[in-house]
Formats: C-alpha cells, sequence, structure tokens
C-alpha cells in the first residue's frame, strides 16, 4: 500500500461518497443500496463501481442456486422488472459416488438449511449484469476494465480511497506509445467488494489485522462448464451434488449439476483446497468426474459452451475478519460469507452490501468521514449472515479431520443439532492454513489421468479458448513470484510443482533444463483467468496475484 505514485505525470483524482471495488453481488447491492436511501431522503450520495472485467459480469464465475434472500432485500419488485431468476429449482437431489455406482441420500435426511426449494438457478454474471444497469440507472457511476491496483491511506493511516492501475506498460515496465497514467479514486468510505481472495483486500486485513484472533480463511478450487444439452436430457430446475469419487476419501470437494435456461446445464466441481497430495490435479478430476456412470448421461450428444474457474471461501462464520476499519468496509466473499454446506454466498454477498450501505449512509448523514463503520460490525453480529453461517460453522472442520464419509455423517448430525438446539456454542477450528497443507511430492506417487477424449473430456488450452481470456501480452507479469530460488527450491524440487497442476489455466510450466542446468519457471501470464488458487495454495506463499491492466482476463458471457 503506498499513497505516493512512483511514476510522473501524476496522477489525476476524482472524489466521491464512497468508492467500491468489485462489480460483483456485494459490490452492486452496496451501490444501489447507497442510491435508495439518497432518493429516499432527497440528498444524493456520489458513488462509483470499480470492475476489472471488460464488462459488468465479465469476471463472474458460480454455480448458481441462488437463495433470493439478498434480492429481495435489494429489489422487493426484482421479477416485474425482469431480473434473470428464470428457473426455480424443482427437484433436489445428493449423491455419493463410488467408483461405478452411487447412494442417494434421501432428502428427509437433510437439514431444512440444505433445501433447495424457493431457490433459483441463474447464471451470477447475467444477473450482475442486470443489477449492474439498475445501479447505473440510479445514477451510480459503474466502471468496468478498471483494475484498483492500489489502496491509498491518508496521514492519519485511514483508507482514504484506491487508484486504478497505470495502462500501456511494457513487460519490461517501461511506458509504451497510448501510456495512461492510473486514477486515484478518492471516497469518504472504500468498500472492498473484490470476492475470494481479492489482492486490496489481502492488504487491507493484513495492514489492520482484521483477522487476528480468527480460523484461518479456507478456499476450495471451483471449475465449472456450461453446456448445452440434447433437449430429451433436460430437466429444468433439477439441481444436483455429489461428493466422493474421484476424490479420495482425505481430499475434500464435490460436484455441482444445475439444469436451467433453454437446455443449458452448469456441470461444476469444487477441490477444498487443503489437498495434502501435490500431484492432484482439479483439473483432471472435474474431466474424470464427467465420465462417472451416472453423470455421463446428462452430456452426451450436447455441446459444451464455456469454461472458468474461480476460488470460493470456505471458512465461513470462524474466519470472518474484523469487517470495518477506518476509511472503509469488507463486503462479499472478500470477507468469507461462503455457506460451504450450502455452496452459496451470493445471498450473503448481497446482504452484506445492504448493511454496509446502510451503515455509510447514516455516517454520511452526520458528516463523517474515513472513520470506523461499526454500525456495520455490530448489524452483521444480529445479521441473516451469522444464523446462515452459525449453523454449518463445524461442517468444514468436521469433513477436514474425519474425511468425507465420515465427516459427511458427522457434519450432517452437527448441521441438525445446530438447527434444534441453536443455542450450542461448540465451534471447532480449521487448523493451518490451506498453503500449509500440502505434503512433499516424495510420500506420493504421481498421478495417471486418464487422456481427454475432446467429446465428454479436454484439456487446459482448449478449456482456456473457451473462457475468452484476453490479456495484452506485452505488459509486466501479474504474478509475482517472490524469490525464484525458494520457488525451485520448495515449490519444484520438494513438492514436484504443483502449480502446473492446481492452475486451472495452464498458466504455470516448470521446464526442466536439457544438460543438468536449474529448471525454469515460465508463467504464461496472458491465460490467468484470475481464479487466485496461486496466491492462496503457493506452499511457501512466494507467488502473490496482483491486478493486471484492466479489462484483461476473462469474458465469460453466461457464467
Ligand atoms: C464454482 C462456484 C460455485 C458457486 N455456486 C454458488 C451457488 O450456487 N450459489 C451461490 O449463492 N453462490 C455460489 N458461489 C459463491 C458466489 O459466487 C459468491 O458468494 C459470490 O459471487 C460473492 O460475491 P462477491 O460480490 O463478494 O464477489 P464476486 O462475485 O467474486 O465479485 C467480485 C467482483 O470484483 C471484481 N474485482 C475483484 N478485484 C478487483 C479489483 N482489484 N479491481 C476491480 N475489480 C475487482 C471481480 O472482477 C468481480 O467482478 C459459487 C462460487 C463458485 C466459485
Ligand atoms: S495463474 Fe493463479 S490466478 Fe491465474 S488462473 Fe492460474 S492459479 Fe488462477
Amino acid at each position: 500500500m503506498s499513497d505516493s505514485p512512483a511514476r510522473t505525470p501524476e496522477r489525476e483524482s476524482m472524489e466521491f461518497d464512497v468508492v467500491i471495488v468489485g462489480a460483483g453481488p456485494a459490490g452492486l447491492a452496496a451501490a444501489i443500496r447507497l442510491k435508495q436511501l439518497a432518493q429516499e431522503k432527497s440528498r444524493d450520495v456520489s458513488v462509483v463501481v470499480l470492475e476489472k472485467g471488460s464488462e459488468v459480469g465479465a469476471h463472474i464465475l458460480s454455480g448458481a442456486v441462488i437463495d433470493p434472500v439478498g434480492l429481495d432485500a435489494l429489489i422487493p419488485d426484482w421479477r416485474e422488472r425482469g431480473a434473470q431468476y428464470d428457473t426455480q429449482v424443482t427437484r433436489d437431489r445428493f449423491l455419493y459416488l463410488t467408483k461405478n455406482g452411487h447412494f442417494r441420500l434421501p432428502n428427509f435426511l437433510m437439514p431444512p438449511l440444505m433445501s433447495n426449494h424457493r431457490n433459483y438457478v441463474v447464471s451470477l454474471g447475467n444477473l450482475c449484469r442486470w443489477l449492474g444497469e439498475q445501479a447505473e440507472a440510479l445514477g451510480v457511476d459503474v466502471y468496468p476494465g478498471f483494475a484498483a491496483s492500489e489502496i491509498l491511506i491518508d496521514d492519519s493511516g485511514a483508507v482514504r480511497g484506491v487508484a486504478t492501475g497505470d495502462m500501456g506498460v511494457a513487460r519490461d515496465g517501461a511506458p509504451k506509445d497510448g501510456f495512461t497514467r492510473g486514477m486515484e479514486l478518492v471516497g469518504k468510505y472504500t468498500f472492498l467488494a473484490e470476492g475470494a481472495r481479492g489482492s486490496l483486500t489481502k492488504q487491507v486485513i493484513a495492514n489492520f489485522k482484521l483477522d487476528e484472533g480468527r480460523e484461518p480463511q479456507k478456499y476450495g478450487l471451483g471449475l465449472k462448464e456450461l453446456w448445452e444439452v440434447a433437449p430429451d436430457k433436460h430437466q429444468p430446475g433439477l439441481v444436483q451434488h455429489t461428493m466422493g469419487w474421484p476424490l479420495d476419501d482425505a481430499t475434500g470437494g464435490g460436484s455441482f449439476v444445475y439444469h436451467f435456461g433453454e437446455n443449458l446445464v452448469s456441470v461444476g466441481f469444487v477441490v477444498h483446497l487443503n489437498y495434502a497430495n501435490p500431484y492432484l490435479a482439479p483439473f483432471e478430476e472435474f474431466q474424470r468426474f464427467k465420465t462417472h456412470p451416472a453423470i455421463r448421461a446428462t452430456f452426451e450428444g450436447g455441446k459444451r459452451v464455456a469454461y472458468g474457474a474461480r476460488a470460493l471461501s470456505e471458512g465461513g462464520f470462524q474466519s470472518v475478519p474484523k469487517l470495518a476499519f477506518p476509511g472503509g468496509t469488507l463486503i462479499g466473499c472478500g470477507a468469507g460469507f461462503m455457506n460451504v454446506a450450502r455452496i452459496k454466498g451470493s445471498h450473503n454477498a448481497m446482504l452484506s452490501g445492504i448493511m454496509a450501505a446502510q451503515s455509510a449512509y447514516q455516517a454520511l448523514q452526520e458528516e463523517r468521514a474515513g472513520d470506523v463503520l461499526e454500525t456495520y460490525e455490530k448489524a452483521y453480529e444480529t445479521s441473516g449472515i451469522v444464523k446462515d453461517l452459525k449453523r454449518v460453522r463445524n461442517v468444514k472442520p468436521l469433513w477436514s479431520r474425519l474425511g468425507t464419509r465420515l465427516g459427511l455423517v458427522a457434519g450432517g448430525i452437527d448441521m441438525w443439532l445446530n438447527t434444534l438446539l441453536p443455542f450450542l456454542s461448540h465451534t471447532l477450528g480449521h487448523g493451518k492454513p490451506d498453503h500449509a497443507s500440502l505434503k512433499p511430492a516424495a510420500g506420493f506417487k504421481p498421478i495417471d489421468y486418464p487422456r481427454p477424449d475432446g467429446v465428454l473430456t479436454f484439456d487446459k488450452l482448449s478449456s482456456v479458448f473457451l473462457s475468452a481470456t484476453n490479456h495484452e501480452e506485452d505488459q509486466p507479469v501479474h504474478l509475482k513470484v517472490a524469490d525464484p530460488d525458494l520457488q525451485r527450491a520448495s515449490e519444484h524440487d520438494r513438492f514436484a510443482g504443483p502449480s502446473v497442476r492446481y492452475c486451472p489455466a495452464g498458466v504455470y510450466e516448470w521446464i526442466e533444463a536439457e544438460s543438468g542446468g536449474e529448471p525454469r519457471f515460465q508463467i504464461n501470464a496472458q491465460n490467468c483467468v484470475h481464479c487466485k488458487t496461486c496466491d492462496i495454495k503457493d506452499p511457501e506463499q512466494n507467488i502473490t496475484w496482483v491486478t493486471p491492466e484492466g479489462g484483461g482476463g476473462p469474458n465469460y458471457p453466461n457464467m
């Protein structure tokens, strides 16, 4: 974090009441609620939303089965206004997969909070596009194509806004033709709504020690494909989740298959990033999953139309950091509001945006600026978000400790207990952060994954092609390796190069030297889909994801 630009000319500056980083459900809900409050009280509030994707929705990747509680609170007449919630859930099933078979868990065994009835299957990206239009109609300045690359701190130590990155910088750092200096967006309050593992959020959490006394944040890597399936295979409103095969019992994760729209099926696979085996390849596990006898029939005769990947936060209740800091707040999945048992976070993202907006609006009415929005923190403590997260708080620790099979049973019992006896207060810890859970390669054998058939299963490069990822190639590499020697000694020599396997976009390669020299770490940064897994999983925390030029990255049409 810095307050002094290193290069000339000086940056221009724009002032707003509230600066919001990220046009996901959290950031857009906050922007909309601020303007709604201003309209009600006939007092204008200036709000800007910065989005690094080329357009709102371009970087949004989710399941998504949406609990409409967030949208109901934000725009109660969303149905009449034509929001993209077209498919209501009609059937909900959970399977445990073995290698060639499966068991179906009867729905009555599931605690009521796990039910998906009254939820909707959507493209969260398209919902965000719609929310972006609503925000603009209310007078919010929405700036897609601008990455917030720097936090601005004032002399008192409070956050006073953000700066966007310079555009037109060559790979070696020299300005190119068309070089444009970044801008300072200064706000009385700054909301960080960057989603899971936000790059500025990470700095702010460290700077203000927001995670002191909390459990480490945990993550999963979610990979997703969108398919157009044969009409006779399409069952609109069917929502299916699985756990078990192809992951072994010690590796957490599972799949989702959601039927919606016109013959569309979202299929995704989540691998919990506390896995130990450095040879595990989440992308290959996903491809293998689709070949299971209970799964493959849905996709036979269909066509894959999109691919992408994104980390999701899984730490839940005990990992939520302090939310307010001098001059701003964390909202949405940057604060870790995902309910891992339900695989849902977008409703809590919206609810947190609404609460932060209400708190900031009150502060603006009182002519305050740059202080700690304690009323947001207080509102969170008694909110529906806490209720949602608290009931499932032990599920992830139980999966991690007991493995998938026993953990499923124990997690189910714990959710029932917390539903029936909500005063129970036992909270299990998560233990190590995800980067510390890899074990040295010497204790494992390489995994022989099947070759893709190009029909049901695919390779990484053709997949990245479907994410429509595009970065200006002649720009500084946005994946910063702090110490190349450490990367070689640790990631390559000790862990056999897991980045090659965990990166879902083929960004990392270890090129072995022909005549006994040192291997070379090649970074194909232009392929990066901004999932943030390397920033989370590198065993030495030696890789840092920073924002590339705004407008680069995936261009998800409807993920
Ligand atoms: C595979 C998968 C499946 C999921 N399934 C479901 C589901 O079925 N139901 C559900 O409710 N939830 C689901 N979730 C979780 C849900 O997607 C998140 O809870 C939700 O998207 C969080 O919203 P957010 O606004 O906090 O962050 P995001 O949706 O991640 O949005 C953050 C936005 O900020 C932008 N941004 C980030 N950093 C910067 C920066 N520095 N400068 C400018 N812009 C920036 C990003 O480009 C992005 O557009 C799933 C997640 C994944 C990955
Ligand atoms: S380089 Fe990192 S952030 Fe980019 S796609 Fe690969 S793992 Fe994800």
